[in-house]
């Protein structure tokens, strides 16, 4: 297979800037990434093409002497480039892309399964006191009709004959510097070192399969939205015998038809009648432990915010700690009134008048001297 130019490759002018490089090369990355094209046999290949070429062209040197040589340059090749004797083992650029997207080490030997992402809606009161969920997680397990191994069930896996199942093909070189060899991965079984002349027919000789897990979550008491559990070994496993990725569960709460929350309080607002604000009641208020009485006393005002003690959320990792409640009472102006109520309230009205209330006093004298400050 011809080495395709890696400007080609990544789709940019030979002038482009490294912005460029990289805005195209996580275009492509993204879209050829092998977690995502499951389906696509040529997506890994494409993948490799893309991280190899982007791995030479973002570094300024490399860029340099890739200019100058093209992909006969004997101190750049494609697996990572060696001189005699020494060489790289990783496929180059592979372990980049799994830093990038993933955040773990640069991949030395067996890489690290992919995290996976699943996000959790649960109810106000499940993330209040904790639920156990069964999720459904899509994730690549190895396929068990080959056992991994790609080939149809009965059939072998035969050795890479381009590369002697090293999946490494070498051409020695001669360069100003000397015989160099120049190492690059198998183009024939892309650095496998084997060849599946019948692929097994459910996983279409990739040896794994996307399915759907049932993973059994516990969901402590106190989560709150953009919290973040994280399952160890649960994400994808690792393609090549190195240690699974974990899975991240990010918690959503779902909203309440009642109640509110800031942190581990919880709001309500409630309504009372001016009759019960004026004189004083006891009512009932909702909590997440069921509804409690609360006394009003007399002359509350609209807007006043009562606290429960401890009836708020728990406290994530501590539940015999929790917040409070708060209670904001609204007092309600009666409408639809019969006659003989407006008579009730006007008789009211001129009895209050007479002895004029605090608020409205203290309201009267602020806007008179906001007038005389302004003339
Ligand atoms: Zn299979
Ligand atoms: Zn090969």
């Amino acid at each position: 297979m011809e080495k395709r130019d890696y400007y080609e490759v990544l789709g940019v002018g030979r002038d482009a800037s490294p912005e460029e490089i990289k805005k195209a090369y996580r275009r492509l990355a993204r879209r050829y990434h092998p977690d995502v094209n499951k389906d696509d046999p040529n997506a890994e290949q494409k993948f490799k093409e893309i991280s190899e070429a982007y791995e030479t062209l973002s570094d300024a040197n490399r860029r340099a002497r890739y200019d100058q040589f093209g992909h006969q340059d004997p101190t750049q090749g494609m697996g990572g480039g060696g001189f005699e004797g020494g060489g790289f083992s990783d496929f180059g650029g592979f372990g980049d892309i799994f830093d990038m997207f993933f955040g773990g080490g640069r991949a030395r030997g067996p890489q690290r399964g992919a995290d996976l992402e699943y996000e959790l809606e649960v109810d106000f009161e499940d993330a209040a006191f904790g639920i156990e969920e069964e999720i459904q997680i899509p994730r690549t397990e190895t396929c068990s009709t080959c056992g991994g191994s790609g080939a149809r069930p009965g059939t072998q896996v035969e050795t890479c004959s381009a590369c002697n199942g090293t999946g490494e093909q070498q051409s020695v070189v001669n360069t100003p510097f000397g015989r160099m060899v120049n190492r690059r991965v198998c183009s024939v079984c892309h650095g496998s070192g084997k060849r599946i002349k019948s692929p097994c027919p459910d996983c279409h000789g990739q040896g794994r399969r996307r399915v759907r897990r049932t993973v059994k979550i516990k969901v402590p008491a106190g989560v709150d939205t953009g919290m973040r559990l994280r399952m160890p070994g649960a994400g994808e496993p690792s393609p090549n015998g190195g240690q699974p990725g974990d899975l991240h569960i990010i918690i959503r709460v779902r909203p309440h038809e009642i109640f509110e929350r800031d942190g581990n309080n919880v709001y309500v607002d409630v309504p009372l009648t001016f009759v019960q604000a004026a004189l004083g009641d006891e009512i009932e208020v909702p909590t997440l432990d069921g509804n409690v009485k609360l006394r009003i006393p007399e002359g509350t005002q609209t807007g006043t915010m009562f606290r429960l003690r401890g009836k708020g959320i728990p406290k994530l990792g501590s539940q015999a700690q929790r917040g409070d409640q708060h209670v904001r009472v609204h007092v309600i102006t009666p409408t639809n009134l019969t006659e003989r109520q407006r008579e009730l309230l006007r008789e009211l009205g001129g009895e209050l008048g007479e002895t004029p209330q605090e608020q409205t006093r203290t309201f009267i004298e602020r806007m008179k001297s906001a007038f005389l400050g302004n003339h």
